[in-house]
């Protein structure tokens, strides 16, 4: 349902010499599982994810999505793509300290034009019940993290991206936020980008391996 094409992706900094971040990036996604990205500092791994979030423009390829290939996007496809089909999930949550989960959750589904329907049944989901008044401040790092996500899955999106998740969550934590997005990711496609391949081998459906801009390996050969 969503495959990408020799993406590649340039970078014209201002000064200095254009940086190739990613050099022709082909693969293929199913319906659902968790997929980590993996790739130390500097691999185009936000790179990557930027683009196929439709947060960046590609610089050569395309990215395929149920047969419509992202050449033909206008900008409003895009901007429908975004808020519609996918969910964000970042390092550093993404909250608005000045307003309760319940209103950081219904902010983020009103952008796609919907309403949000059932918070308790969220927050349920993301093991926050009744925390719906509560304000980021009074909540540890890993419900902010639980916040973000319940965000993220209350607009129902098909895919799921998450950069570097765990990152800023002790081990214990950040082990609880991926037994969460493990349990997504039987009805979603979650990808997951992170430098920790421990958590990547325990948790991973497949995990693909990215250096200098390429995919070094892939442990579902799809394409
Ligand atoms: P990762 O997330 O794996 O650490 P990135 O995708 O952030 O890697 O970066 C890949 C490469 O692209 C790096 O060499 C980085 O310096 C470069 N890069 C990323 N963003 C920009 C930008 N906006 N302008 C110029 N170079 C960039
Ligand atoms: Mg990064």
């Amino acid at each position: 349902m969503f495959e990408l094409c020799h993406l590649k992706k340039t970078y014209y900094p201002k000064k200095g010499v254009p940086v190739e971040a990613l050099k022709g990036i082909d693969l293929k996604f199913g319906e659902n599982g968790l997929v980590f990205i993996l790739g130390r500092s500097g691999s185009g791994k936000s790179t990557l994810l930027n683009l196929m979030g439709g947060l960046d423009n590609v610089t050569e390829g395309e990215i395929i999505l149920d047969g419509v290939s992202s050449e033909t996007f206008t900008a409003r496809d895009y901007d429908n793509y975004r808020s519609s089909y996918l969910g964000f999930i970042f390092q550093d949550y993404n909250l608005l300290p000045e307003l309760s989960i319940e209103d950081n959750i219904s902010l983020g589904v009103e952008v796609t034009g919907k309403k949000l329907k059932n918070i308790e049944e969220i927050l349920k989901q993301v093991g926050l019940e009744g925390m719906e008044k509560r304000k980021p401040r009074e909540l540890s790092g890993g419900q902010c993290q639980r916040v973000a996500i319940a965000r993220a899955i209350a607009k129902d999106p098909k895919i799921i991206f998450a950069d570097e998740p765990t990152g800023a969550l002790d081990e214990e934590t950040g082990e609880k936020i991926l037994h969460l997005l493990k349990e997504l990711s039987k009805e979603k496609l979650v990808i997951v980008v992170t430098h920790d391949r421990e958590f990547a081998k325990e948790y991973g459906d497949r995990i693909i391996e990215l250096s200098d801009g390429k995919i070094i390996s892939d442990t579902e050969q799809t394409v």
